[in-house]
């Protein structure tokens, strides 16, 4: 459950989540609202959260980033660190083969190498056409079919 949702995960260390249909659902971990009434969403679909009472919202890497004040570096090493110690309990006949541990450890990384492509690439988008780096790949002909399929996206803020 671990690797693919590292969100969900992460946020419960701060509050208390319950299921609500696709969602999970929670009290604000946010020290400047405090709320009686849950309105945190987190989506494990979309590896998003949302809270309706004070409108913060973004993924993992901006929670991290906002809840514990970490740079967008040190949320992804943060995660990648997570992912080496936190392992899934796997009852396989090859459970406790170091082979095992190493491809679940594996698929973690790639779980959380996939959300910060997902980042990068909304990155890129929220960027207006004029900016330097659409203007960039414009110019190198790059399409936008070409920038979905090869997750190509942009890191600064
Ligand atoms: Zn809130």
């Amino acid at each position: 459950m671990v690797s693919a949702a590292p969100l969900a995960e992460v946020i419960s260390q701060y509050t208390l989540l319950k299921p609500a249909g696709r969602d999970l659902v929670g009290r604000c971990p946010f020290p400047d609202h405090k709320e009686k009434t849950p309105s945190f969403h987190v989506s494990p679909d979309k590896q998003v959260y949302h809270c309706f009472g004070c409108k913060k919202g973004g993924n993992v890497f901006t929670f991290l980033q906002h809840f514990q004040g970490m740079s967008f570096v040190e949320a992804l090493e943060h995660l990648a660190e997570r992912a080496r110690i936190s392992l899934p309990v796997d009852n396989s006949p090859f459970a406790n083969s170091q082979d095992s541990k190493e491809y679940i450890r594996k698929k973690e990384l790639l779980g959380i190498n996939k959300i910060a492509a997902q980042y990068f690439c909304e990155n890129y988008k929220k960027r207006p056409v004029s900016h330097d780096v659409r203007e960039y790949t414009h110019r190198r002909y790059i399409k936008a079919a070409a920038l979905e399929s090869f997750g190509i996206g942009v890191a600064s803020v």
